[in-house]
């Protein structure tokens, strides 16, 4: 154990700011921000990247393609120096229901009434515009109608052609563009509007790296999403969002067509009893895990940090959680995109998830590959984790050209960072969203020599091992061709510079 940590004080742990969570050690869960009004300039952005964000999500229920395009644009702006990718996430509405934007606000109190309508929003008479018809046509007379992520809770009183008339059980107040949550409402709207498409296609066009699809209920929706992103030329990979009761029934086949999961509480615990989404939390991040598919817990995972410079007990001990079950990664929401402390909530997720990474244990998981089929990468990445003796090695250096390796060595949870070594620019930006795993861009290596020259410089440049210290290197030879992964080789850092002297003075 002294050794381990002695190791780590003087190995890979210690790296310079940047890349490196607080505590100078490599962080191993990721940080997803929320682009929004809030960190709209490339110096805001810049500070949220430098305080440990390696994600942004742009949220397109907010805003327009112009907006997106500028939020792209200077995210990019913001993180083209980084030492490691920054990921672009854009997050597709879907089939959200949401009141309409209007000026002004509402304030209703228990026992009043208010309608929704198709036609006009009128304040003065308690009557707000939605911005989907079939809200209206398929809320019935007794069903419960949810606003602002469940804040509001009203009861549908009676049900007409054009409005519905609703009796606040809890009031509050209605601000603009929120959110409309039916959980007991059968209601038909297609999986994929075409704002949406006009959103997917602005996300090819600005080179997001994830689509996320809310309300996602089935396959068939994330089928329907591929095929709509495959026919505008794109390659995004698909994070389902699971915040429907359906989602959650088909939980097991939507993992297996997604490309990674959120879980998106905010919605979710309004669509299910929120009592149900510690346990939910627990199993939705174990079963991804075990289908290799990266998993983000999102929404109030520092929630008071929005008026705030002080995250609340609660709340740390919510993102720990998070970092406990082995999500790939953490998000924060209005904390940066309309908060008052967005550097200071990025800051206190990077502290809270690097202080508790600490004190996780790491134990090797023994998982069958996801299709129960002999696999020559899993048994390296398996090799990779239980090698005796390991805790001793200071990085993994992955050669990669589809990413898979990475991913499945991060999945067998190794205590070392794992470097993503790819030629390929857009393998390399899908990966920052998997734990432990940092990606480089580097030439295709050509023999054993580029090898070792690459793994060298990369450990010099980032302090990842120091003369001595050994790592472990992963890859696919021949060089050049697209083999998978087919060697493991345990490098000890200096040894080439010392041949390279040795060889020369003979
Ligand atoms: C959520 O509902 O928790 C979520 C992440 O989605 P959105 O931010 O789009 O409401």
């Amino acid at each position: 154990m002294l050794l381990l940590r002695e190791d780590r004080h003087h190995g890979f742990l210690l790296i310079s700011a940047g890349s490196a969570g607080s505590n100078g050690k490599m962080r191993r869960t990721k940080i997803i921000a929320t682009y929004g009004p809030a960190v709209a300039s490339v110096s805001k952005l810049s500070q949220l990247a430098a305080a440990g964000v390696n994600l942004f999500r742009v949220n397109c229920s907010h805003g327009t393609t112009q907006d997106f395009v500028r939020a792209a644009n200077l995210i990019k702006s913001a993180t083209k120096k980084g030492r490691f990718p920054v990921g672009l996430i854009f997050d597709i509405s879907g089939p959200k229901l949401r009141l309409e934007r209007f000026d002004g606000k509402l304030t209703i109190k228990p026992g009043q009434t208010m309608k929704l309508t198709t036609g006009q929003t009128d304040l003065e008479n308690r009557t707000i515009s939605v911005n989907h018809p079939e809200i209206i046509s398929s809320v019935k007379k007794g069903e419960k109608v949810f606003i602002d992520d469940g804040t509001i809770v009203l009861d549908t009183v009676a049900a007409g052609k054009r409005f519905i008339t609703l009796r606040a059980v809890n009031g509050g107040l209605i601000l603009p563009g929120k959110g409309i949550n039916l959980p007991r409402t059968d209601i038909k709207i297609p999986t994929i509007s075409d704002k949406d498409r006009d959103d997917i296609k602005t996300a090819i066009r600005v080179k997001a790296d994830y689509i996320a699809l809310s309300f996602v209920r089935s396959p068939s929706d994330l089928d329907q999403a591929r095929r709509v992103i495959n026919s505008y030329g794109g390659d995004q990979r698909i994070i389902a969002k699971l915040e429907k009761r359906g989602a959650i029934d088909n939980l097991e086949k939507i993992l297996k067509f997604a490309d990674g999961v959120m879980i998106a509480r905010g919605d979710l615990g309004v669509e299910l009893p929120y009592a149900e989404l510690p346990r939910l939390q627990k199993r939705i991040v174990k079963l991804a895990n075990r289908q290799h598919k990266p998993v983000i817990v999102a929404t109030h995972m520092l929630e008071s940090m929005r008026f705030s410079p002080r995250a609340t007990r609660a709340e740390v001990n919510d993102v720990a959680s998070a970092v406990y079950d082995m999500a790939d990664a953490v998000m924060l929401s209005a904390e940066t995109a309309t908060g008052k402390y967005p550097v200071e909530s990025v800051k206190t997720m990077d502290q809270i998830v690097t202080t508790t990474e600490s004190s996780v244990p790491y134990p090797a998981l023994t998982v069958a590959s996801p299709e129960n089929r002999p696999d020559i990468t899993q048994a390296i990445a398996r090799a990779v984790t239980s090698f005796e003796g390991g805790q001793e090695l200071t990085a993994i250096f992955a050669f990669t050209t589809s990413g898979y390796t990475a991913a499945m060595i991060s999945n067998l949870l190794p205590p070392q960072p794992i470097m993503a070594l790819t030629p390929d620019e857009r393998v390399m930006s899908k990966l920052t969203v998997v734990r432990s795993v940092y990606p480089v861009l580097i030439e295709q290596p050509r023999s054993f020599e580029d090898m070792l020259g690459i793994v060298q410089s990369i450990s010099e440049k980032n302090r990842l091992a120091r003369a001595g210290n050994k790592v472990i290197i992963t890859g696919g030879a021949p060089f050049g061709s697209t083999v998978p992964t087919n060697f493991m080789m345990i490098y000890e850092i200096g040894k080439r510079k010392r041949h390279a002297r040795r060889s020369k003075r003979k």
